[in-house]
């Protein structure tokens, strides 16, 4: 493969959180030299104190030094103005480098970042990623790459380190197949909620509901995993935040609304993550939108 990035290629991160941090650690286990960067210096320091990796002084620098790097930002307007925005990542770098932004970001913004990235010769391939912080410590992600088939090749050796590689198309369709993924997940955790409050409030203990799902036609990610693993022990921990979910649920609406195609439950979906987002904030956990359910349904019960 020509120019493919191979171990010890300098490969820059940008984004060092619940998920960067792992996934960026299995680059330096596989012999990446790690060039690091997060608007949060605790973020950096925790990471560098069990990691071997050089720290950017700034977002130019560690442009400039590799042909390989990777985002993994909140989102597309977080990751557009680490690239683009005044000494971005891209002021120096090298025609023929290649930006990896595995965030879950817009495909629209994607497609029109990609567009401008071009002028500079330099290559976006979008790679958002699923599978939650312990796939992401396993190195067993999916990762939807949207991209030219010659710039997710060269990727690839990357990206193997962190999980399966599913090529998408052309640019932006990795991050349109993602929050598509989440709009399925997030409408499965909150119809799984909806349906356990209900029948708990009729007298049926919800472990049992959730055994008889389990085998059942009704079963889903959220009944097998996020409920036996998070809800029913009420730790509420994925590591995936709630204001991420509800983000990424938008992104499939207005990706419905874009392509004119039907989202009667989308918007009903997007709606519902939005409110809990309000009420509990942002960073709660994901799966804490349960208790946002709980409380409605207290409430409608005391009116
Ligand atoms: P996170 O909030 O834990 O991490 C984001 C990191 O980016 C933080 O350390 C923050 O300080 C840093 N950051 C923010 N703005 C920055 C900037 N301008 N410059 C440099 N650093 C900046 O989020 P996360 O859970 O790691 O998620 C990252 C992305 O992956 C999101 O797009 C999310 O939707 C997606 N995702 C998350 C999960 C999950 O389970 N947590 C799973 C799949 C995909």
């Amino acid at each position: 493969m020509v120019n493919s990035f191979t171990p010890p290629e300098d490969v820059g991160f940008v984004g060092l959180g619940n998920m960067g941090a792992p996934m960026a650690r299995r680059l330096a286990a596989a012999g990446y030299t790690l060039f690091v960067a997060d608007t949060n210096p605790a973020a950096v320091s925790r990471f560098a104190a069990d990691t071997h990796c050089r720290q950017a002084a700034d977002l130019v620098s560690l442009g400039a030094a590799c042909r390989a790097v990777i985002t993994m930002l909140p989102d597309g307007h977080s990751v557009r103005e680490v690239v683009l925005g005044n000494n971005g990542l891209t002021t120096d770098m090298q025609s023929g480098a290649v930006v990896i932004d595995m965030s879950s970001s817009a495909p629209g913004g994607t497609r029109e970042l990609g567009a401008m990235l071009s002028r500079q010769n330099i290559e976006l391939v979008d790679a958002p990623v699923s599978g939650g912080v312990l796939r992401a410590k396993d190195g067993k992600l999916s990762i939807m790459t949207g991209g030219t088939a010659a710039a997710v090749d060269r990727c690839r050796p990357i990206l193997n380190v962190m999980g399966r590689v599913y090529p998408t198309g052309g640019p932006g369709t990795g991050h349109a197949m993602k929050a598509i993924n989440n709009y399925l997940s997030a409408a499965s955790l909150a119809s799984a909620a909806e349906g356990i409050i209900a029948g708990t409030r009729f007298g049926l203990a919800p472990a049992t509901m959730i055994d008889i799902l389990n085998s059942s036609s009704g079963r889903s990610y959220s009944t097998e995993y996020k409920y036996p693993d998070f809800i029913l022990p009420g730790t509420f921990d994925t590591g995936f935040a709630l204001g991420l979910m509800a983000k990424d649920v938008r992104m499939a609406l207005e990706l419905a609304q874009r392509e004119g195609s039907s989202h009667a439950l989308l918007q009903a979906v997007s709606d519902l993550w939005s409110r809990a987002e309000q009420k509990l904030g942002p960073r709660a956990d994901h799966t804490e939108v349960v208790k946002y359910l709980q409380t409605l349904a207290g409430e409608t019960a005391n009116d």
